[in-house]
C-alpha cells in the first residue's frame, strides 16, 4: 500500500512492543504516514533499533525507548523520555501482549497475573499517560481535530472464548470495557479511543498455528476469508484510526480476522 506521508505529518506516536510483530508494521506504517514514531521494547534492543535505523533511512523520525508496559515507574519513565524527545504525543498505540498458556486447572497465579499485567494493566497504565498529555495540551487544529488518539490492540478473543488460554481471553475481553469506558468519560475533551481486534495474523506470538501446511490448513478451517492475515493488515487500519478520516470512530473495535468472528462453522451447518 502507497502511504501518504502528509496524513499525520506533525503528529508524535507511541507504539508498545514494536519491536516484532503487529507492534513493528503499525510503527512503520505510521512512520511512512508522517509521524514521529517512539518503538517501545522489552528486551530486544537490536531489533528495535535496526526500525528505528530504517525509519530514518526512509527520511522519517523515530526513537527506541525500552520499557515493561506493566510497570508503572517504567512506563511513567518511557512517556516522560518521548516528551522530552518529541515534546509531546499524540497517538498511542498498545500493542504489547503476550500469551502464557494452560490448561485451566494446571495455570499458576504466575501465569494468570503475568497475561493480565501486561495485556490489560498495560494498556490501562500507557492510556493513562497518554491521556494526561492529550488533556493538558488539548487539540492543535493545524495537527489533528482530536486532542488525541488511543488505539487498543485487542484480539477475536475479545468476543471468542478460548479454552486453554483463559488469562488471555480474560485480558482481551478486559480490554473491550476498558477502551469503551475510556472512550466514553474522554470523549467529550475529543480524544478517540477505539480497538483493533486482529484474527490469525502471522507472526511469533502463534508461529506454530501457521507454520506447516497441517498447521495452516487447520487453521484456514477457522477464516471464512481463507488467508491468514498479514501484519500490514493491521498497519493500515491502525492509519486510518490515528487519522482524522476517522474523526466520528469513538469507542469501536474493528474485527480484522477475514471473518473468523462470523462463526464459520456455522457455513452450510446448523
Ligand atoms: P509478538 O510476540 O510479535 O509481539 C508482542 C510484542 O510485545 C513483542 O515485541 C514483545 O517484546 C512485546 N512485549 C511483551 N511483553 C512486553 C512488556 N512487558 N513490555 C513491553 N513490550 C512487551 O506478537 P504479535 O502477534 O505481534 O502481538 C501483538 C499484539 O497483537 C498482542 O497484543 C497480541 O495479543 C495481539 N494479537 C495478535 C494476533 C496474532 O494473530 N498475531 C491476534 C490477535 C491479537
Amino acid at each position: 500500500m502507497a502511504y501518504s506521508p502528509y496524513l499525520l505529518k506533525g503528529q508524535k506516536a507511541l507504539v508498545t512492543g514494536a519491536s516484532s510483530g503487529i507492534g513493528e508494521a503499525i510503527a512503520r506504517s505510521l512512520a511512512s504516514s508522517g509521524a514521529s514514531v517512539v518503538v517501545n521494547y522489552h528486551s530486544e534492543a537490536e531489533a528495535a533499533h535496526k526500525i528505528v535505523n530504517d525509519i530514518q533511512a526512509a527520511n522519517g523520525e523515530a526513537i527506541a525507548i525500552q520499557a515493561d508496559v506493566s510497570k508503572e515507574e517504567e512506563v511513567k519513565a518511557m512517556f516522560s523520555k518521548t516528551l522530552q524527545h518529541f515534546g509531546t504525543i499524540d497517538i498511542l498505540v498498545n500493542n504489547a501482549g503476550l500469551q502464557k498458556d494452560s490448561p485451566f486447572v494446571d495455570m499458576t497465579l504466575e501465569q494468570w497475573n503475568a497475561v493480565i499485567g501486561i495485556n490489560l494493566t498495560g494498556q490501562f497504565l500507557c492510556a493513562r499517560e497518554a491521556a494526561k498529555e492529550f488533556l493538558r495540551r488539548g487539540v492543535q487544529p493545524q495537527i489533528s481535530s482530536a486532542a488525541g488518539k488511543i488505539i487498543c490492540i485487542s484480539s477475536v478473543h475479545e468476543v471468542i472464548p478460548w479454552s486453554g488460554h483463559v488469562n488471555y481471553a480474560a485480558s482481551k475481553g478486559g480490554i473491550n470495557m476498558m477502551m469503551r469506558s475510556i472512550a466514553q468519560e474522554l470523549a467529550p475533551h475529543k480524544i478517540r479511543v477505539n480497538s483493533i481486534a486482529p484474527g490469525a495474523i502471522k507472526t511469533p506470538i502463534n508461529q506454530s498455528a501457521w507454520d506447516t501446511p497441517q498447521a495452516e490448513a487447520k487453521l484456514l478451517q477457522l477464516i471464512p476469508a481463507k488467508r491468514v492475515g498479514e501484519v500490514e493488515d493491521i498497519g493500515k487500519v491502525a492509519v486510518w484510526l490515528a487519522s482524522d478520516d476517522s474523526d466520528y470512530v469513538n469507542g469501536a473495535t474493528l474485527f480484522v480476522d477475514g471473518g473468523m468472528t462470523l462463526y464459520p462453522g456455522f457455513t452450510a451447518n446448523g
